[in-house]
C-alpha cells in the first residue's frame, strides 16, 4: 500500500522561495572585486534571481543548457546559482585557478553557452575568448564601465543585463532529477571529469549539512564560506544558508589573511568554511598582529586533513574546529567530526585522537572498507582499506560519461584509504595512489606529513614513494620551512620517531623553497614526483 502524502518536487528554488518569504530581511554581505562590500536582503536576491533568469530566457538558455561561471563568492553568484537552477538549466562553476588548457577542455566539454566571469580574472578570460569557436557569450559581472578592450568581442555587463528585466516570473515546475549545477573535478592526472548535481541531491545535501550535527546553521548563524563557490558549490553553504536563513558573508576574491580578518569582525561571522592553509595564514596574521576574533565560533575544516597544531591553534582562542571529509563527488560531504555525549569522558587523550579524525558518517551516506581483494573490513579502527561510498547525494556517473562510476554492486570509489572505529568515526590515512608500499606493508603519506608538520620549523610536508632496489618503495620527505627557521635532520628524526613506526621514518629529506599547490590549494604531488621521483 502507498502513502497518500503529497509528492513536492525538492527544487533548489525553493529555498531562494523560502528565504524570501521568511527571512526576507536576512543579508548576503559581498566583497566585491573593487574592494567596496556591499550587503542584500534575501528579498532583493530573490528579485534580482528573477531579473536574472528573465535574461538568461532573454539569451535563449532553456531547459539544460550549461551557464559557466569563473567568479568568486559574491550575491552575483549566488544570484546565477538560483536563476540558472530555477529555469532548469546547470550552473557550471569553473575554477580560475586550473590550467588554461584544463579550462578550455572544460568549456568545450561541458559546451557552455555562457559565460559569467569577474572582472579581475580579464586576462584569464582574453586567453579563452576563442572558446567554442567564439560562439560563446560572455558577461563581465559588473557595470558598463567595468567593460574593457581587453574582454572578448560583443561582452555584456551584468548589471545592466538585470535591469533591462522585470522581477515577475513564475517559476517552471521542474523534476527534481534535473540538473542543477556542474562542476568538474581537479584530477590531477587525465582530464576532469564533470560531476552533474541534481535539484533532489542539493537540497537534500543542504538540509543534512544544517543539522545540528553538521555544520548547525540556523537564522542566528552568519556563515562564511572562504571556500569558494566553484570547489564543490561551496561546500553547500549557499543552498544551506538560504534553506535556514542564516546570514551569508561572500568574501570574493579577498582571501588573504588581513581582509579575510576584517571581513569576519566587521559582519560578526559565527562560522567559517575553507581547507587548512587558509586558516593557518589567518592564525599567524592574528599572532603577528595581536588580534582575536570576538563572535566565530566555528570553523569547518575539509579538502586535507586537520593537523595537531591547528587543532590547538583554535582551541587556544576559543574557537571549536570541526573537520569533514567528502569530495566533488559527494557533493561534497561525507563525513562531519562533532562529539558523541561520551567523547570528552573518555578521557583527554582520546578526545584529542577522536578529534582528528575525519568523522562519523551522517544519514544519507553509506560508507565502507573493503581491501585489496574486495572483502569488506571491520571497523576495528585499524583495519586500512578502500573508502567507498553510496547515498543520495552521491555521483553514479560523470558527465557524459556512459559507464558506471561505481563498483559493480553500486558503491562509489572514493581513491580514499581509510579505517574506521567501532565508535564509527572515519580516519582518514592516505590517497590510493598516494599510499607508499614498502616491504609488502602500506605507509601512510598522510599520517608521515601531519607527524612532520608538527615540528616547530616546518610550514608545509609533503611525503611521496620513491622506487626502493629492496622495499620496492620508501618515503621521501618534502618540506618547506618557517620564515627563519633552519632544520637538522636528525631533530626531525627524532621528532617522527616518537609518533610514527621506526619502518615508516624516511630515509631522506628535502627542503625546498616552494610547495607546488593545485587548484584547489592541495600540494600537488605529481610536480614532486616528477622532481624527485
Ligand atoms: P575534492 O574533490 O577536490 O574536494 O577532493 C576530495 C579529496 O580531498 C578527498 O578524496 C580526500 O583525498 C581529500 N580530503 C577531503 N577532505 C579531507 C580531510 N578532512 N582530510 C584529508 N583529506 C581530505
Amino acid at each position: 500500500m502507498l502513502g497518500l502524502m503529497m509528492e513536492k518536487p525538492l527544487l533548489v528554488g525553493s529555498l531562494l522561495e523560502h528565504a524570501e518569504r521568511f527571512h526576507p530581511e536576512q543579508q548576503v554581505v559581498s566583497r566585491l572585486v573593487s574592494g567596496e562590500v556591499v550587503s542584500h536582503r534575501y528579498k532583493e536576491l530573490a528579485q534580482r534571481t528573477r531579473q536574472l533568469a528573465n535574461a538568461l530566457l532573454a539569451l535563449g538558455i532553456g531547459p539544460g543548457d550549461r551557464v559557466a561561471t569563473l567568479a568568486w563568492n559574491t550575491h552575483r553568484h549566488l544570484e546565477l546559482y538560483y536563476a540558472c537552477a530555477g529555469i532548469g538549466a546547470v550552473c557550471h562553476t569553473i575554477n580560475p585557478r586550473l590550467h588554461p588548457e584544463q579550462l578550455s577542455y572544460i568549456i568545450e566539454h561541458a559546451e557552455d553557452r555562457l559565460m559569467f566571469f569577474d572582472t579581475d580574472l580579464s586576462a584569464l578570460v582574453s586567453k579563452l575568448a576563442g572558446a567554442r569557436r567564439g560562439q560563446m557569450c560572455w558577461v563581465a559581472l559588473g557595470h558598463e564601465a567595468d567593460l574593457n578592450s581587453a574582454m572578448p568581442e560583443g561582452c555584456l555587463a551584468y548589471e545592466p543585463l538585470l535591469s533591462a528585466q522585470g522581477d515577475e516570473l513564475q517559476w517552471p515546475q521542474l523534476d527534481e532529477r534535473a540538473a542543477c549545477s556542474l562542476c568538474y573535478t581537479s584530477g590531477t592526472t587525465g582530464n576532469p571529469k564533470g560531476v552533474l548535481y541534481s535539484h533532489r541531491s542539493t537540497v537534500l545535501h543542504a538540509l543534512i549539512s544544517a543539522l545540528p550535527d553538521s555544520a548547525a546553521l540556523s537564522a542566528q548563524s552568519v556563515v562564511m564560506p572562504v571556500v569558494p563557490m566553484f570547489h564543490v558549490n561551496a561546500w553547500g553553504m549557499p543552498y544551506a544558508a538560504l534553506l535556514t536563513g542564516a546570514k551569508l558573508v561572500m568574501p570574493g576574491n579577498g582571501l588573504d589573511a588581513p581582509r579575510l580578518y576584517q571581513l569576519l569582525q566587521q559582519e560578526r561571522v559565527t562560522l567559517a568554511l575553507g581547507v587548512p592553509t587558509i586558516w593557518q595564514s589567518v592564525l599567524n596574521y592574528l599572532d603577528e598582529q595581536q588580534l582575536r576574533f570576538t563572535e566565530l565560533r566555528e570553523v569547518f575544516i575539509g579538502g586535507a586533513a586537520l593537523d595537531k597544531t591547528l587543532l590547538q591553534r583554535f582551541e587556544a582562542i576559543g574557537v571549536t574546529v570541526l573537520q569533514a571529509w567528502g569530495m566533488t563527488e559527494l557533493s561534497p560531504i561525507g563525513v562531519v567530526n562533532r562529539p558523541l555525549p561520551d567523547s570528552a569522558s573518555l578521557g583527554e587523550a582520546h578526545f584529542q585522537q577522536e578529534k582528528l579524525k575525519q568523522g562519523r558518517g551522517l544519514w544519507g551516506v553509506d560508507l565502507r572498507i573493503v581491501n585489496d581483494d574486495g572483502q569488506t573490513l571491520n571497523w576495528d579502527g585499524a583495519s586500512a582499506g578502500h573508502l567507498q561510498v553510496r547515498g543520495h547525494w552521491v555521483a553514479g556517473q560523470y558527465f557524459k560519461q556512459a559507464e558506471s562510476a561505481c563498483s559493480a554492486d553500486g558503491w562509489f570509489v572514493t581513491g580514499d584509504i581509510a579505517h574506521i572505529d567501532p565508535r564509527g568515526f572515519l580516519k582518514l590515512t592516505d590517497r590510493s595512489k598516494d599510499v607508499i608500499k614498502s616491504g609488502g606493508e602500506w605507509i601512510s603519506s598522510l599520517e608521515l606529513e601531519l607527524a612532520a608538520q608538527s615540528h616547530a620549523a616546518v610550514a608545509q610536508a609533503a611525503v611521496i614513494g620513491i622506487p626502493d632496489a629492496k622495499w620496492s618503495e620508501r618515503p621521501l620527505l618534502i618540506l618547506t620551512l618557517k620564515d627563519g627557521c633552519e632544520l637538522d635532520p636528525d631533530s626531525m628524526r627524532m621528532h617522527l620517531q616518537s609518533q610514527v613506526p621506526t619502518w615508516w621514518l624516511p630515509e631522506r629529506m628535502e627542503v625546498i623553497e616552494q610547495m607546488p599547490l593545485g587548484a584547489t590549494g592541495k600540494v600537488h604531488k605529481q610536480s614532486l614526483r616528477e622532481r624527485f621521483g
